[in-house]
């Protein structure tokens, strides 16, 4: 199930011990990467959900350089000894998918920060493409992100579920005091976002008064019923 919350080391332990820190880390587990991305209001980059839950995500600054400038410098392709950056990577891998010299796009894992220790499980993505924009002060990159289809969730759910906005989670979170919202629960752990009024039947995925946070327990015992 995607759209889960969990805290930081919940997140470390899924992703086998590895305390990931840097926004992008190509290939950090093998057989896929892993990217973060924040709804905080001081974020550094530029990330957006686009139509059919695609997150447009940004590419990273320049290394080593005063924080005052980082935004005025072209994002680097490749570091000063030649081996490429992680934009370089993501892009590399990208441009390999669209000239068909990798038969499938890599994947990516997804987290987006919602607050301190508090993350969001987005899910797995295909890395469909990558770009460079120009962002009216400098070159940036940017990865289009794929949500990436599996059996277990219907398709036309997963989309719905990737496409909250960040602002919305946080809206919801807060709201909701960080815990199910069944009045018979209190649960703060194993949480997710959930749909009143699913898709299949006309509910939005962009306002907060549709989401509401639920345990896995009562996620679950909601299947597809009406209650709230
Ligand atoms: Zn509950």
């Amino acid at each position: 199930m995607t759209t889960n919350l969990i805290k930081y080391n919940e997140l470390v332990a899924i992703e086998g011990g590895i305390h990931v820190q840097g926004g992008m880390n190509f290939e950090i587990r093998g057989s896929y990467s892993i990217v973060l991305m924040s709804t905080e209001k001081n974020a550094p980059y530029v990330d957006e959900i686009l139509d059919e839950g695609i997150i447009k995500y940004e590419g990273e600054d320049k290394r080593g350089i005063p924080p005052e400038l980082k935004k005025f410098v072209d994002q680097p392709m490749a570091n000063k000894s030649g081996t490429l950056t992680q934009n370089g990577l993501f892009f590399q891998a990208a441009k390999n998918f669209k000239e068909s010299i990798i038969e499938k796009p890599a994947i990516i894992k997804a987290y987006r920060k919602l607050r301190r220790g508090i993350w969001v499980d987005m899910g797995f993505y295909n890395l469909i493409d990558g770009f460079i924009e120009h962002d009216g002060n400098r070159k940036v990159f940017k990865f289009l992100l794929e949500p990436l289809f599996d059996e277990i969730e219907p398709k036309a759910d997963l989309v719905h579920n990737r496409s909250i906005p960040g602002e919305v989670m946080v809206e919801v979170y807060e709201r909701d005091g960080g815990r199910c919202t069944r009045p018979d629960c209190t649960a703060t752990d194993n949480l997710h976002f959930d749909h009143k009024i699913p898709y299949s039947k006309g509910g939005s995925s962009k306002t907060a008064e549709n989401i509401q946070l639920l345990c896995a327990r009562h996620n679950l015992r909601k299947n597809n019923k009406l209650i709230y």
